[in-house]
């Protein structure tokens, strides 16, 4: 069994421990003098700390982009419904958003990512309860905190298969709605895969366990490649060193049982 001091993992998905959330440590108002915006984003801006320097910003590459293509960032919440993101652009900004995305979201309300998805609808129900109108797309606004909330309350109250069914869901969502390097992704793979760990370790059956463990380290390993895109950003620990121990910890709990 591995040191006890990591066999529980507090879910910390309301802290912001790393600045690799943009949203949180509000760098894309910084960046905005130096890159347009898209709702569509390639790229987004990070905060790097070395030792005894001021904080430099970054803007890192997120998903491919063409010969001659714009760098462009998002300067709001990527996740945001359409009529939200044109608002805030508007309000703190001063522009209305012609973006490719949004052309085609407010031509064709149908476009945006509907909640259309059986498992979906079951989670909102239990979500919002019964008898409450889905809500047309997937960005509503409350719907992604909410789902986010559900996963760290499941989470902490040592639910966890319940947890990992609300992390799977926002998971999916977010490979939907962001680009494919994202920091929130990994941020949420992190804390998924530290949840399935708990529930390998509180798993009732060996077969149950080993299931668990599969799951964590397939969560790892994509959470590492997005975090190896993105770089060091500098502060202690990065969270790829988290995943390294994740995974140095998961290989020797399978090699095991
Ligand atoms: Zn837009």
């Amino acid at each position: 069994m591995a040191d006890a001091l990591w066999s529980r993992f507090e879910n910390n998905n309301f802290v912001v421990h790393s600045h690799l959330d943009p949203v949180a440590a509000g760098v894309f108002v910084e960046a905005s003098r130096s890159f347009n915006h898209s709702c569509a984003p390639n790229a987004v801006p990070l905060f790097v700390f070395s030792p005894g320097e001021p904080p430099r910003m970054e803007v890192v590459v997120v998903s491919s982009i063409q010969q001659g293509e714009e760098i462009t960032i998002p300067y709001v919440d990527p996740a945001l419904d359409v009529r939200t993101r044109q608002e805030r652009l508007r309000t703190s900004y001063g522009f209305d958003c012609t973006c490719l995305r949004c052309t085609r979201e407010l031509k064709h309300p149908a476009l945006a990512p509907p909640v259309n998805d059986g498992a979906l609808r079951g989670i909102y129900a239990q979500l919002s309860g019964e008898g409450q109108d889905l809500p047309s797309c997937v960005l509503h606004e409350s719907f992604l905190p909410a789902l986010a909330e559900r996963f760290s309350a499941s989470a902490h109250e040592g639910k966890y298969e319940e947890a990992i069914m609300y992390g799977d869901a926002l998971r999916a969502l977010y490979e939907v709605v962001y680009p494919a390097f994202y920091p929130l992704i990994a941020l949420h793979l992190l804390e998924l895969a530290k949840t399935t760990w708990n529930a390998a370790l509180s798993s009732k059956t060996p077969d149950m366990e080993r299931a668990f463990m599969d799951k964590a380290a397939s969560y790892l390993r994509r959470c590492r490649t997005i975090l190896v895109v993105l770089g060091e950003e500098g502060d202690v620990p990065h969270p790829l060193e988290e995943v390294t121990m994740l995974e140095t910890l998961l290989k020797n709990e399978i090699s095991t049982t």
